[in-house]
């Protein structure tokens, strides 16, 4: 038998990549399976983004790239830094990995020593705690619910701030709930962070684009009184549909920079030369497809909230942001259909996949059980099909 490391077998599996893995097997035996568990956007990558790719192969950007990033898309995402988001990095601050995910471990795997606490508001998405815990670090949930539309307070804050903090992620809008934090709400958690010095706050703002009427985006990095201690966390995947390209970058603080450099200089290497020059084009070229992409989204969210209130026993709130509906379940404990009885949410996610076939993540991935999530990532119709099957499903429960 092979043996794993302690770490890794201390790891959980990525339930949202794991759930779309079941309903693509399902698919595969010929079940009509309708995919709402993994987040991405279903259209496809503009063609000036595309036609870039095509030229950096033209062009032979075939070799190893710097390990931070090429200067010019590091270039590229200070001004997209502060043209949009009104924060200032040069770029020493920036390093490009591949994807989002892969900026945020290293920058917890740079800064967490073992036993260090984390603060991560939940529901969270799946991979904080597990890169958290990658880092022999302590995740510290600060639990928040629908009632109170997902977002933690300023003194819910400073209650779980101590002397073993070591840093906060934040994620607005939010995956899983869709909630998204106004100026004022992240101006309370500023003020409380200003006041704990040593703790470093890494800002997930790769939704930021996907904000629905009457919103507002504020980055995190935007407060002068915490700026120099915050790290930005963002990407091409969601805002230009290019999940698949895998670019994402850190903002941080020069020493955080350097360390994630080195940390990424014997692991992976810079990220990939024609991904790089794709995500370029993307900073610097039109930016009508990131609008274009985000009122198909609202449209979408409408939808699926009204769908969803249509039916009696799930709670709904009206997300803001991403493209994510996380209702509460609870409703169907205890009951019983199609031979499976529903005592968590875990249980109704398979109960859906099973009877309703459509795939949906369990709350519980998200550290909050008693809610499922559904990603309205998909077309009008899959919805509407999607939420009837997922309707007479719940309706047989009894
Ligand atoms: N953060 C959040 C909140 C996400 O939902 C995702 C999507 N998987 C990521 C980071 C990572 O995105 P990527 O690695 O594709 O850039
Ligand atoms: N962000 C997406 C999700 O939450 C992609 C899958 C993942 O990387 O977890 O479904």
């Amino acid at each position: 038998m092979q043996r794993i490391s302690n770490r890794v077998q201390a790891l959980a599996s990525s339930q949202t990549l794991a759930m779309s893995q079941k309903s693509a097997e399902l698919r595969a035996q010929g079940v009509d399976v309708i995919n709402l568990s993994v987040g991405e956007p279903d259209f496809n990558t503009p063609d000036h983004i595309k036609a870039a790719a095509e030229k950096a192969i033209e062009d032979n950007f075939s070799f190893y790239t710097p390990v931070p990033g090429y200067m010019s898309l590091r270039k590229a995402i200070c001004e997209k830094l502060s043209r949009e988001n009104g924060v200032s990095f040069a770029p020493e601050q920036i390093v490009v990995g591949n994807g989002a995910k892969h900026a945020l471990c290293n920058v917890i795997l740079a800064t967490v020593n073992p036993g260090d606490e984390v603060i991560i508001p939940v529901p969270a998405w799946v991979s904080y705690t597990e890169m958290v815990k990658l880092a022999e670090g302590q995740p510290v949930f600060i639990p928040t619910d629908i009632e109170h539309n997902f977002k933690i307070t300023a003194p819910q804050l400073e209650a779980a701030i101590n002397e073993r903090t070591r840093a906060i992620i934040l994620c607005s809008p939010s995956n899983p709930t869709g909630s998204v934090y106004s100026r004022d709400e992240l101006a309370a958690l500023a003020d409380v962070l200003a006041g704990h010095p040593d703790v470093l706050i890494i800002a997930d703002e790769i939704y930021e684009h996907i904000l629905y009427t009457g919103g507002e985006f504020v980055s995190m990095g935007s407060f002068p009184l915490i700026a120099d201690r915050t790290v930005i966390i963002n990407g091409v995947s969601k805002a230009y549909a290019m999940t698949g390209w895998r670019i994402g970058y850190c903002a941080a603080p020069v020493e955080i920079a350097k360390a994630v450099t080195k940390l990424q200089g014997q692991f992976t290497s810079g990220a990939s030369s024609i991904a790089q020059k794709a995500a370029e084009a993307a900073y610097t070229g039109s930016q009508e497809c990131v609008e274009e992409m985000r009122k198909a989204f609202e449209r979408r969210r409408d939808l699926v909230v009204r769908l969803a209130r249509e039916i009696p026993g799930l709670k709904v709130n009206e997300p803001q942001g991403a493209f994510y509906l996380f209702p509460e379940v609870t409703a169907y404990y205890g009951k019983s259909a199609h031979g499976h009885t529903i005592n968590d949410s875990g249980e109704l996610a398979m109960y859906l996949l099973q009877v309703a076939h459509v795939a949906t993540v369990d709350g519980g991935a998200f550290c909050t059980p008693g809610y499922i999530r559904l990603s309205y990532a998909t077309s009008d119709e899959n919805i509407v099909e999607a939420m009837t099957r997922i309707k007479a499903a719940l309706a047989d429960l009894k």
